[in-house]
């Protein structure tokens, strides 16, 4: 089981890269084990073209390397502080992507603007102010701004954090953030200069297409 989530864990770290969601080192992903006492992320400063499955690092709840031979991300506290006060999810991811970014770089939420969005977060999605990375100040400021049921919180000039039930969920939801933010950023423009008017669905809107994407009807049925 630990093996299973470690290489989920790898894996995941490396679709960041894969999909346009990082630059450099930046970005880590994490995972907790189902008896919630050790998570799995990525070591600190490794490029991830170097990054290897044994390189993943098992921490316990207190920050401390139980597995591994790296230094845990310096973001660890932060991952930490969401799984001790989030008891329902089990994967957490932190980027910079550049679309969600720019929307945090100026305090902005992401209003519905789109189905695609509604789908997946439901709401729009809120952005915390600033805070800087000492003790608890991200994870704090995370918790109190994040929606019930939207799985992502961005960063006053910072980036973005997401939280899902699972590891497969999280890279779904960072993926789908920053087509979400280009694509509204983007709409945004085109609605400036061609002089239309662009409205965020309504909240009662917004959640028709939420439910019925996980009401069980989307997807293939009996597929693993
Ligand atoms: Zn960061």
């Amino acid at each position: 089981m630990s093996e299973y989530l470690k290489s989920e864990v790898y894996e995941a770290n490396l679709a960041l890269p894969e999909n346009g969601l990082v630059a450099g080192t930046s970005g880590n992903v994490s995972a907790i084990n189902k008896a919630r006492n050790k998570i799995y992320i990525k070591p600190s400063g490794v490029s991830y073209k170097k990054l290897r499955k044994q390189d993943i690092v098992g921490v316990d709840l207190k920050g401390k390397v139980v597995e591994g031979e790296l230094n845990a991300s310096v973001d660890l506290s932060h991952h930490l502080y969401l799984y001790k006060h989030l008891p329902e999810i089990g994967s957490v991811i932190h980027t910079h992507s550049v679309y969600a970014t720019a929307f945090a770089m100026v305090g902005s939420s992401i209003p519905v603007y789109s189905t695609a969005h509604a789908d997946i977060f439901g709401k729009e999605i809120p952005c915390a102010p600033y805070v800087d990375n000492q003790g608890e100040h991200i994870g704090k400021s995370v918790v109190k701004y994040r929606q019930q049921g939207c799985p992502a919180v961005l960063l006053g000039r910072h980036g973005v954090f997401i939280f899902e039930e699972t590891v497969a969920k999280a890279i779904k939801a960072a993926i789908m953030l920053e087509h979400v933010a280009q694509a509204s950023k983007e709409a945004l423009e085109l609605a400036r200069i061609l002089r239309r008017s662009l409205k965020p669905f309504s909240k009662k809107e917004a959640k028709k297409w939420y439910d019925r994407h996980h009401g069980g009807c989307y997807g293939q049925k009996n597929r693993r």
